[in-house]
């Protein structure tokens, strides 16, 4: 991520849309926690401002690696719209996605990109990993980190610090 993106204010890039559909992804992440005690992170996804995917962590569950909140999220969009692409769909996530995630976006075209928190593990918008943000991609995804970003980090923190 370069010094112009953290320049701009988080708040102001983001509508009270994107809120109400990260307050929706928090309530998956939660879920996750809650239901199948995995680890807390909530994805929605939105066409033409209806939601076409939800998704949350389940790879424990699911046995399956690649079963992340953002992977649910865009396998149930594919699936209920009977397309593979997504084009112009916005993508809320409640932590920075990795680079597996970030590339299955921009495979599905997705438009725009909404985390919460930063990932300072494996996060793929400029923390550890450009993949998302990277210009060499013939697809490009707006990206925007931060919203709801405390409520995000408090949930992995709480989840974390219990399984100790
Ligand atoms: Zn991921």
């Amino acid at each position: 991520m370069n010094e112009d993106v953290i320049a701009v204010d988080p708040i102001a890039a983001f509508s009270v849309d994107d809120m109400l559909h990260m307050r929706r992804a928090l309530q998956l992440a939660e879920h996750a926690r809650d239901a199948e005690n995995e680890v807390p992170v909530g994805a929605v996804l939105v066409l033409d401002g209806d939601i076409v995917g939800l998704g949350w962590n389940r790879n424990i569950t699911l046995h399956d690696p690649t079963a992340h909140a953002e992977i649910q999220a865009l396998r149930a969009a594919g699936e209920k719209l009977a397309n593979h692409r997504l084009s112009g769909a916005t993508l809320y996530v409640t932590l920075e996605p990795c680079s597996m995630c970030a590339m299955a976006m921009i495979h599905a075209r997705v438009g725009r990109v909404v985390y919460g928190a930063a990932d300072p593990k494996t996060g793929a918008a400029g923390s550890v990993f450009d993949t998302l943000v990277s210009e060499k991609h013939n697809h490009r995804v707006d990206v925007g980190g931060g919203l709801l970003a405390e409520e995000s980090a408090t949930l992995l923190r709480q989840f974390f610090r219990a399984r100790r």
